[in-house]
């Protein structure tokens, strides 16, 4: 089948080389013409494991780039809005992106002749498709929803840093639907995939994927609320977390304690289901204290280190990580973003390394020093503080004899080093 991916960005540009590489063709979208460039080039836009593989393997074959729309679309008989939906100021979903895309979908799908499915892949609270998304297409096109054209909703689960193998080994693929033909082509395109298609509404697949990422959201706050009572206690909570893990009613991944979550979807989802809720009458009280507890992890590791250190004013602190997590070079919503700011405010000099994420981190904190070793952001410094699982962390040892003082406040359980002073987060 012939599918136009609108938005190349960690999802859209997983998607299109996918669907690639099970035999469909596929043609890319994105204003941003650079990543275009880099695509039809054979280049990944992004870090992401596998990805410049199958760009390269099908980019200039059965995968093309292009900021043409027009071409795009009436080439092509799916289209998968893949565009981002951030917070807005609120917390709740800002849908800006998507109207933008959408209206762009309409005005050719005014001009085309023959059936088309839209999709919507971007998260989007309930309701999103059918009352904003069909109703924009119908508008921009002049042409009715089910009759002219199909509408479908297809969340993504990938993780970013193994987003390729995700999408290509996928635990399930939902498919909500405004009608049977919509919803059949969808899955369709799904057939080479080992996985069970849950066909459904686009209401419920849309709420699917909050609930999925919620219900992780909430695993992870709540191991970190119970990690911090351990450590008042004296008790291992990773030795809690083993053995309730083993309950076969509750699986032992996300119950490590540490600095919380981050990412682009987690803190923004749990946000606009929050806004979502109050929209419609409901007080979501877990939900905010699962945002609540979040935002007080990172907090925990400078109050550690002023305790440790005393007043941080002038004081050299190693910012170990920056990426959200390991395997990836995405900083949105880094735990370490609030720990730097709170570092600087308090008059502390920042020197950081990550393997991947310090180009991007340079757009938010320009004037800290980045360094391309551990060792080097080690030199000197007062003490560290350890913010993303990155494994090569698990082998520094010698490295920590470069500091001044050797107080390491590990924020993610990962480092192994002796001869040093360590103190965990939630242990
Ligand atoms: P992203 O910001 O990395 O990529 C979005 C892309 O859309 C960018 O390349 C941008 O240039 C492009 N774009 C913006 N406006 C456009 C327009 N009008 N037309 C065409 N392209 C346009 O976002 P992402 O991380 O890929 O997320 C996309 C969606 O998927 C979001 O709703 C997100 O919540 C959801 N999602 C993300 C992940 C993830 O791990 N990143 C996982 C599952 C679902």
């Amino acid at each position: 089948m012939k599918i136009s991916v609108i938005g190349s960005g960690y999802v859209g540009s997983v998607t299109a080389a996918c669907f690639a590489e099970v035999g469909h063709k596929v043609v890319c979208i994105d204003i941003d013409k650079k990543k275009m460039d880099l695509i039809n080039a054979g280049i990944s836009p992004i870090y992401e494991e596998g990805l410049g593989e199958l760009l390269q393997k099908h980019a200039g074959r059965n995968l093309i780039a292009t900021t043409d729309y027009e071409s795009a679309i009436k080439e092509t008989d799916i289209s998968f809005i893949c565009v981002g939906t951030p917070s807005a100021e609120d917390g709740s979903i800002d849908l800006s992106i998507v109207r933008a895309a959408t209206e762009s979908i309409g005005a050719v799908l005014a001009k085309k002749e023959g059936y088309h499915v839209v999709v919507v892949k971007s998260t989007v609270v309930p309701e999103t498709t059918e009352k904003f998304v069909l109703p924009i297409l119908e508008k921009t096109s002049g042409k009715a929803a089910g009759k002219d054209f199909g509408v479908a909703m297809n969340p993504e689960f990938l993780r970013e840093g193994k987003a390729v193998y995700d999408f290509m080994n996928p635990d399930k693929i939902v498919v909500g639907s405004i009608d049977q033909k919509s919803g059949d082509l969808v899955s369709e395109l799904y057939r080479a995939f080992k996985c069970e298609v849950t066909r459904t509404n686009l209401s419920t697949a849309e709420m699917i994927k909050y609930v999925n990422n919620s219900l992780l959201a909430t695993k992870i706050s709540f191991a970190n609320e119970i990690g911090n009572i351990c450590k008042k206690l004296n008790i291992d909570t990773y030795e809690v977390m083993e053995a309730v893990g083993k309950d076969s009613r509750i699986c032992p991944r996300f119950l490590n304690s540490g600095a919380g979550f981050g990412g682009s979807c987690f803190p923004k989802d749990v946000r606009a289901l929050i806004g979502k809720a109050k929209e419609i009458g409901y007080s979501p009280v877990l939900l905010e204290s699962v945002i609540g507890v979040n935002e007080k992890q990172p907090t925990l590791m400078t109050e550690i280190l002023q305790r440790k250190i005393g007043n941080l004013e002038g004081k050299k602190v190693a910012v170990l990580g920056l990426a959200f997590k390991n395997e990836t070079d995405d900083i949105r919503e880094s735990r370490a973003i609030p720990v730097i700011t709170e570092l600087l405010r308090l008059g502390a000099k920042v020197s950081a390394y990550d393997p991947m994420a310090a180009e991007n981190m340079k757009r938010i904190f320009p004037t800290i020093e980045y360094f391309g070793k551990a060792r080097e952001a080690l030199e000197g410094a007062d003490a560290c503080l350890v913010m993303t699982e990155w494994n090569e962390f698990k082998q520094l040892d010698s490295e920590f004899e470069a500091m001044k003082e050797k107080v390491v406040i590990d924020g993610r359980r990962i480092i192994k080093a002796k001869n040093i002073e360590y103190e965990g987060l939630c242990w």
